[in-house]
């Protein structure tokens, strides 16, 4: 049986990442980059008034100078006079400077203050304050320089990034493409959500949560439905999953030894396995091979065991695929505020985090059965207990993933 460690790392051999294709700038929110955004220049592409007010020479800048107005410069507009000793231009935020100016005095600071939209400029300006070279420019440059690696691949882009494209010019941006991910759920007691209970019967909880879990990664739900225990009906939505070109199959239940866990089988029909158990809890029955050429991750059944598989192998093999280098789970040190055991295998605790005497603290939430769905809602974290270890002291430090 592998580890946590060889079975992820043999999911991620095998794990590629999907092709590039070009999307629109109002379509790329959350979508991977897939190459680094460079400058072509530099930004702000020219010198402009940070303020409305009026440019002039800092030699003629002294508090109480009157100077001739000469120019007004509405944003959008190149400047066409330059400015000489004793002049000034009426200037407005964003308007380039124009040349000989080399500072701004902000509207307020002049005897002029009618700011009213519409009105004319003066014929000249006295100036209530002195300003100094420099003063309420925004130079060329400031915020980026040509060359400069802006945004680096594999960024999940953000809004302001979408902001910084425009910026330099890109109303479309290569991105990686979302992995296309099957969705089966499996078992002859699954009913849908909205059905009545029925004796012996369970509603699918798992592909809510799983497909909810997949999109949050940006990959494309293809949800198969669910298959129940024959050879017939898994073969039917594995088939169904390749004819969609899947990029990765992901199950859940059905790959333990029970006497109708036929998905493993039915792998092996058109495909391979490469392991079915990792020495974890929860989550033992965990299945990993290839399905008509296509990754297959068989997650355990019960709901928790599902979710932590999930984040344990599904989230990185998702990460890999879809080209993203940010990880979407933080990883912090906590301290247990109550003594944890497990069973030597590494184990995942589902846990609230508060602050105790000024120190994220973890509690455990509820009863940790691997199919109780309620604990895991009310968890802000799943502890990790590395394997080998069979208590976690009260006040003792463990590795927690933030959910
Ligand atoms: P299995 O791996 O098929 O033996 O399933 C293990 C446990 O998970 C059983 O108690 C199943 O009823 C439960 N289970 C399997 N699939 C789901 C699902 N989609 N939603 C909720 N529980 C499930
Ligand atoms: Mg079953």
């Amino acid at each position: 049986m592998y580890s946590v460690a060889e079975a992820r790392e043999r999911i991620l051999s095998r794990i590629h990442t999907t092709t590039t294709e070009s999307v629109s700038l109002s379509d790329a929110l959350n979508r991977v980059l897939a190459q680094d955004l460079v400058a072509d220049g530099d930004y702000p592409p020219f010198d402009n008034s940070a303020m409305d007010g009026f440019a002039l020479r800092s030699e003629d800048a002294a508090a109480s100078r009157t100077l001739s107005v000469v120019a007004d410069i509405p944003a959008g507009a190149a400047p066409t006079t330059g400015i000489y000793a004793g002049q000034a231009a009426r200037i407005m935020t964003g308007a380039q400077m124009p040349p000989g100016a080399d500072c701004v005095i902000p509207v307020e600071d002049t005897d002029f203050k009618n700011r009213n939209a519409g009105a004319a400029p003066p014929n000249s300006v006295r100036l209530g304050k002195s300003v100094g070279a420099g003063d309420n420019i925004r130079v060329s440059g400031t915020d980026m320089r040509a060359g400069d690696i802006v945004l680096s691949k594999g960024r999940r882009l953000k809004a302001q990034d979408l902001g910084l494209l425009a910026t330099l010019g890109h109303a479309s941006v290569n991105v990686c493409k979302r992995p296309r991910v099957a969705l089966m759920s499996s078992g002859n007691e699954l009913l849908e959500a909205d059905a009545p209970l029925e004796p012996g019967k369970i509603r699918d909880s798992n592909s809510y949560t799983l497909s909810a879990l997949l999109t949050q990664t940006g990959a494309e739900v293809i949800r198969l439905g669910v298959a129940r225990d024959t050879r017939e009906s898994v073969t039917v939505l594995l088939n169904k999953a390749a004819d969609e070109n899947a990029d990765l199959i992901l199950s859940s239940a059905g790959v333990s030894v029970g006497a109708f866990d036929f998905i493993k089988d039915v792998i092996e029909t058109n495909g391979s396995m490469d392991f079915w158990k990792v020495n974890m809890r929860p989550g033992k029955p965990l299945a990993f091979g290839e399905y008509r050429g296509i990754p297959f991750i068989g997650l355990p059944g019960n709901p928790v065991s599902a979710f932590v598989g999930f984040e344990v192998f599904a989230r990185p093999a998702l990460q890999r695929m879809s080209g993203s280098m940010d990880g979407d789970r933080q990883r912090v040190r906590v301290r247990c505020a109550e003594e944890v055991e497990s069973d030597g295998r590494e184990s995942y605790l589902r846990a609230r985090i508060r602050r105790a005497d000024g120190v994220p603290s973890a509690f455990l939430t509820g009863h940790q059965g691997s199919g109780n769905l309620l604990s895991l809602a009310q968890a802000d974290a799943l502890l990790i207990v590395p394997a080998g270890v069979k208590c976690v002291p009260a006040g003792s430090e463990v590795d927690a993933i933030l959910l």
